[in-house]
């Protein structure tokens, strides 16, 4: 199994995971009130502050004449601010023998800068690197990065969309909303004011992707680790029980792009609330 390249399939659905770089990092100031040892024992480490598979993780999703992209990785922004990781993207599509220009649309879970690096080709003048391609994001999100003073978080969102906009490839959202036939953008809102996940969906089965509602798959069992970075702990904590509650209920595999390529699994419900199995 690699790391950084995988892909399977969902009903007619013709799925990539690409990571844009694997970087080990620790978890252990990752969110707030956190069990550090309770973690350590749950994933059997033996110091929580012992480093683990992290990824910046996109995914290609290809079904008939569509071929939609979910986040574009960190790109360059990483590197710039001495981050780990991040870069790889272009060289992954290159190796599943995609072209930029034949993505037909890009979904933003939300505009931090390890989302949306790839929007823009740094090494291209900032030209868009998918120019041919629709760009979704949740308004609420668009608000809130151009909104705000630049920082580390929203300098990346603040070149992205104004080219988009310029260039009229920038569609906003406002709710669910089926970006094809067979993806559709769920607003999990929390570690962003618009954050969203996407559901695949084809031939009767599902793919929940959860964007940044679960950094790690434990966080399904444990709806109250919230992330540190998150504007609203408790929109967060209500958005794990709502993607909870629609992994259940369609039987969804469910994975996400911060989790090691390829970690996959189910959410069933148990009395005391959810458990994860891995696939
Ligand atoms: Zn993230």
């Amino acid at each position: 199994m690699s790391r950084l390249l995988e892909t399977f399939r969902v009903g007619d659905a013709e799925i990539a995971a690409l990571s844009d770089g694997a970087p080990d990092r620790s978890m252990e100031t990752f969110f707030r009130e956190f069990d550090a040892e309770g973690w350590a024992q749950a994933l059997g480490l033996s110091s929580p502050s012992d480093p683990i598979p992290f990824n910046f993780g996109s995914f290609l999703i290809r079904s008939g004449a569509d071929m939609v992209l979910v986040d574009s990785g960190f790109g360059t922004a990483g590197r710039e601010t001495g981050a780990p990781g991040g870069g790889e993207l272009p060289q992954r599509m290159q190796e599943l023998g995609v072209g930029p220009t034949e993505v037909t649309a890009v979904v933003h879970t939300h505009l931090h800068p390890d989302h949306c690096g790839w929007d823009l080709d740094m090494a291209a003048e900032g030209q868009l690197s998918f120019s041919n391609a629709t760009v979704y994001v949740h308004e609420k999100d668009v608000e809130h990065f151009m909104g705000q003073e630049q920082s580390q978080f929203t300098r990346t969102a603040q070149r992205v969309v104004p080219a988009l906009r310029q260039a009229d490839r920038l569609s906003t959202v406002d709710g669910e909303k089926a970006v094809t036939p067979s993806v559709t953008m769920v607003p999990t809102p929390g570690h962003t004011p618009g954050h969203c996940s996407v559901l695949v969906a084809s031939g009767g089965e599902h793919l929940l992707i959860t964007g940044d509602v679960a950094h790690h798959p434990k966080q399904f069992e444990h709806h109250d680790l919230v992330p540190a970075v998150d504007v609203d702990p408790e929109a967060s904590v209500a958005s794990r029980a709502k993607l909870a509650a629609l992994a259940a209920d369609r039987n969804a595999l469910v994975t996400g792009g911060h989790w090691p390529i390829l970690t996959t699994g189910h959410v069933r419900r148990v009395e005391t609330g959810y458990v994860w199995e891995p696939a």
